[in-house]
């Protein structure tokens, strides 16, 4: 776990890294390497107590050349301007490898929910969606769920912006409790799309994922829905599951379903006694397996960590997990890294399915949406393998920047200049 890198850096490189093969003028990678603007709010929120207290948001609305800015608001101690700018990078160029009609954006509140009660937390959500208000919109930007935050807090921005517009808007906001206007398969479309991912990964590589070793790290959403995928859909055998509190390991297979059981009922994973061992991350991280998913926080491997890596294939739940340094290290040493922008972007397809069922108001059964799903993962998987083929490209993660930053580029070009 590295501290000391900047996510937006880390961005900034990525874009660079893949420009390298994409026909595109310096004055034009530099938009492409930074947000069109960013909005900083300081919430002043009345606690249970009566005293007051300042909160710090942010709102980066990355690119808007393919469509309305869309991506999640995370709450969390370490949200920081260039974290959201760089989440809103990533958003930008995910929309764009599984060709959906959204430009990037990102939000977030410096903030540790545990800290504080739900009346406290609906205020401060309903004061963040007043101060977005002007900015958002089912045609401008879109706000969704993202680290620590879900359908409750989304049906409160949804129900907040259309008190104050006086109106009715579901569109305006994803990832809302389906009797709030949410679509069915939008809670478990990221780790849905992270199995997608792995299983055309490991048939590409001619790899078996039947009785395959999966370790995960973090079990929140994108974490246990993807390990109870893999296991359920794809026969793959759960290993290793971690969150915050350290990892817990069983070489015969974790019951991927009571530890999630376990984890709602004592806030983690360890202690969970049908495990044989008690790890810690970095254990985690560079154990011998099959398949790695890292589902929780940027930075999770650098340099120093992805020298020890031991599995063969990595497929990342988490935005932004690997250091730009790690995934040097592990382009040298042969480990195939599928990156975020295609494994995690089930989560942002169906949320585009859920605007599309807010335009129309009519909605889908959860078979059509994991029909869809699949059907965007797997076509933006075959682009990225025709882009890395075609042009003899270093890595999967280089590919699926040449596929988006191409088709970002397209949108800019065919919309002329302005003067
Ligand atoms: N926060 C999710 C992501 O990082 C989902 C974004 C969305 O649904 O707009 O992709």
């Amino acid at each position: 776990m590295s501290d000391d890198v900047n996510p937006f850096e880390s961005l900034q490189e990525q874009v660079d890294d893949a420009a390298k093969y994409v026909d595109v003028g310096e004055d034009t990678l530099e938009r492409l390497k930074n947000p069109e603007r960013v909005l900083e709010a300081n919430l002043t929120v009345e606690l249970d107590d009566g005293s007051l207290s300042v909160f710090r948001a942010y709102r980066s609305q990355f690119n808007g050349d393919r469509g309305p800015y869309k991506g999640g608001i995370r709450y969390h101690p370490g949200v920081s301007r260039d974290e959201v700018k760089a989440l809103s990078g990533w958003m930008v160029y995910k929309c764009a490898v599984v060709d959906i009609p959204y430009g990037g954006g990102k939000g977030g509140i410096v903030i540790d929910p545990i800290d504080y009660s739900e009346s406290e937390l609906e205020r401060i959500t309903r004061s963040f969606a007043t101060e977005l208000r002007p900015f958002i919109g089912q045609d401008k930007d879109i706000p969704a769920p993202d680290v620590n935050t879900g359908q409750r807090e989304m049906n409160w921005i949804k129900d907040t912006y259309e008190t104050l517009e006086g109106t009715t808007e579901p569109g305006v906001i994803t990832g809302k409790a389906i009797d709030s206007g949410g679509s069915r398969g939008r809670v478990e479309a990221t780790g849905r799309s992270t199995m997608l991912t792995a299983r055309e990964a490991f048939d590409y590589l001619g790899m078996d994922m039947t009785g395959a070793t999966v370790a995960v790290q973090g079990y929140g959403n994108a974490g246990s829905v993807a390990a109870k995928l893999l296991e359920s859909e794809l026969g793959a055998s759960v290993v290793a599951v971690s969150d915050s509190s350290g990892a817990i390991y069983d070489p015969a297979g974790l019951d991927t379903h009571a530890v999630k059981e376990y984890k709602n009922e004592t806030g983690s994973v360890t202690g969970y006694e049908d495990a044989s061992e008690e790890l810690t991350n970095e254990e985690l991280l560079t154990m011998d397996v099959d398949l790695l998913v890292p589902a929780a926080l940027e930075n999770a491997i650098d340099a120093e960590l992805a020298r020890e890596v031991g599995a063969d294939v990595i497929v990342e739940a988490a935005n932004g997990p690997l250091t730009p340094d790690a995934d040097d290290v592990l382009t040298e040493r042969d480990v195939y890294v599928f990156p975020d922008i295609l494994a995690n972007a089930g989560g942002v397809t169906v949320s585009y399915f859920e605007w599309v069922q807010n335009r129309q108001r009519f909605y889908w059964t959860e078979e059509r949406v994991n029909e869809e799903l699949e059907r965007h993962i797997v076509e933006a998987f075959e682009g990225l393998i025709d882009a890395y083929e075609e042009h003899d490209l270093p890595n999967f993660r280089t590919a699926a920047y040449v596929v988006a930053i191409q088709r970002v580029l397209n949108a800019y070009d065919e919309s002329g200049t302005w003067p």
